[in-house]
């Protein structure tokens, strides 16, 4: 199992090729904003995170079952993890950042992703 803030993981990378591909300019893993966005793209003001569904609690998603065995020490640690994804994606929008999360669950379908990745760029 990957951790929380694993560098270029697969989907990250994966991400990142198809933002390269619609031809925007962007920055990896701003260490100055909330949670580290794994995308960053200052000229848009806006930022995408991609979330692994089991350490960030991917909702109804089969990949986000949480362990049977330690079950408090897993629901202290994945909710802990909840939380501050939420609190970050809050203090991006108060400093007027536009934030997208995808899941890593719903990436296999490249050209599905591509436009939602191409959709989300383009909102003014
Ligand atoms: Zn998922």
């Amino acid at each position: 199992m990957a951790r929380v803030k694993n560098k270029d993981t697969k989907p990250e990378v994966k991400v990142r090729s198809v933002v390269h591909r619609l031809g925007y300019r962007f920055r990896k893993n701003r260490t100055d904003l909330p949670g580290r966005p794994d995308i960053v793209l200052p000229r848009h003001r806006k930022v995408i995170f991609v979330h692994g569904c089991f350490w960030h609690g991917h909702p109804n998603c089969p990949r986000a079952a949480r362990p049977s065995s330690n079950e408090a020490f897993w629901r202290k640690k994945l909710n802990a993890n909840i939380v501050r994804d939420r609190k970050n994606i809050h203090l991006l929008r108060e400093q007027g950042w536009r934030v997208m999360v995808l899941w890593e669950c719903r990436m296999r379908d490249e050209k599905a992703l591509l436009n939602r990745i191409k959709t989300f760029l383009k909102e003014q």
